[in-house]
């Protein structure tokens, strides 16, 4: 297959052997059917001086998108997409070998502008910062890229070959060697030289079981590195750091991040609601500057669900408004979306429980429990006779 013998080979006249509807037959091609985490070439076949679309189904079958009625077709690969996809595969043997040796079991590979490898394994961000710069080494140093094909029963005499055996059923396997590094067995199609990627970053990096990686190379690549070190060294000399403290630096923020956390959620436990009685209902309320929302919604429903009570609190941080009431006074959900509404907030929410944001939860809080005391007098007042 010529995509083999010269990967580098960007057009070819061949001959169409035989054609079944859109089908043809051709006597060898440059375009690679796809596989092993590479897509499929795209290309188009020149016939009677016009252009098809043109792609590789397998076994030298190819579809033509339009008429083809010709004996001998010109196809031209779509050579930047496919150089593109030739060094990213290299890249991938490269980078992902440092991993396998780390312990890493590959996944899925999918090959494009920004390529992604799935894999499992005890692998830290060490090991892919670690095994991206021994990557870069080997692209700089230009190692030779070469393939060969073994026989099936010869794999045992390859005890360095990275080998699915179980997922190959052909008795013939190709192995691409790169110099010194690494032997896979790849049916993909590959550079010749490592130095062709010119450069090679990882873009991302997902943690947990099941990992991920994500790499560019060539320009993107050296972008990449280059924005990356600009972006750090901004952070840095901002706060007046060097490389060596940041990580210093960081870990105390998050130290002191956690100790003010665990403090708002003391105070947020032992803060306490104000309480008034109007006519038979008791009305709690309370504002806080900042306040671990949970534990006092958690408050505000418990007191209003064994009270006869109204339970309404603000928190300034982010202008939180809540009331929680018991399902006795469903009036209290009116009296406050009305408030709401006219203070230009907005806010919803279910059973006997509603939370919104204005623009001054203080003033809201003050204003609704006016609003929410008179209302109850009105409805389960003393001169109704209900007490
Ligand atoms: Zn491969």
């Amino acid at each position: 297959m010529l995509y083999y013998e010269n990967p580098y080979l960007k057009s070819v006249e061949v001959e169409v052997k035989e054609k079944k509807g859109n089908k043809c037959l051709l006597s060898d091609t440059i375009l690679y059917p796809g596989g092993g985490g590479q897509p499929p070439d795209e290309g188009i076949a020149i016939c009677n001086g016009k252009e098809y679309p043109i792609k590789h189904i397998g076994s030298l079958w190819h579809e033509i998108d339009g008429e083809c009625n010709c004996k001998k077709i010109k196809i031209i690969l779509n050579w930047d997409r496919r150089y593109l996809l030739m060094r990213s595969h290299t890249a991938e043997h490269t980078f992902f070998r440092f991993l396998e040796n780390k312990g890493a079991k590959m996944g899925k590979i999918a090959l494009d502008e920004v390529s992604s490898i799935i894999f499992q394994g005890d692998i830290s961000i060490e090991d892919i910062l670690d095994a991206e710069e021994k990557t870069r080494k080997l692209i700089k140093e230009g190692r030779k890229v070469t393939t060969f094909w073994i026989e099936r029963e010869d794999v045992p005499n390859y005890p360095e070959l990275r080998i699915k055996l179980e997922r190959i059923r052909d008795e013939r396997i190709r192995v691409v060697k790169i110099e010194g590094h690494d032997l896979s067995a790849c049916k993909g199609v590959h550079i010749a030289n490592l130095s062709e990627i010119e450069d090679f970053a990882v873009v991302h990096f997902r943690m947990g079981r099941k990992k991920e990686v994500k790499f560019v190379i060539g320009e993107k690549a050296r972008n990449y590195h280059y924005r990356a070190s600009k972006e750090m060294r901004k952070l840095l000399w901002q706060r007046n750091l060097d490389m060596e403290k940041i990580e210093n630096y960081i870990e105390n923020l998050e130290e002191e991040n956690e100790k003010m956390r665990k403090a708002l959620r003391d105070a947020s436990k032992d803060s306490k609601f104000n309480m008034e009685i109007c006519g038979e209902i008791e009305l709690h309320y309370l504002f806080l500057p900042y306040a671990e929302r949970k534990i006092i919604q958690r408050k505000a429903l418990d007191i209003a669900n064994h009270n006869n009570a109204i339970v309404m609190y603000g928190i300034g941080e982010n202008n939180v408004v809540c009331i929680a009431y018991n399902p006795l006074y469903p009036w209290a959900r009116e009296e406050y979306m009305k408030l709401l509404k006219k203070m230009n907030g907005k806010g919803g929410g279910k059973g006997n429980f509603v939370s919104g944001s204005v623009e001054d939860a203080k003033k809201f809080i003050e204003e609704l429990k006016k609003i929410i005391c008179e209302k109850a007098l009105q409805l389960h007042g003393d001169e109704n006779g209900h007490s």
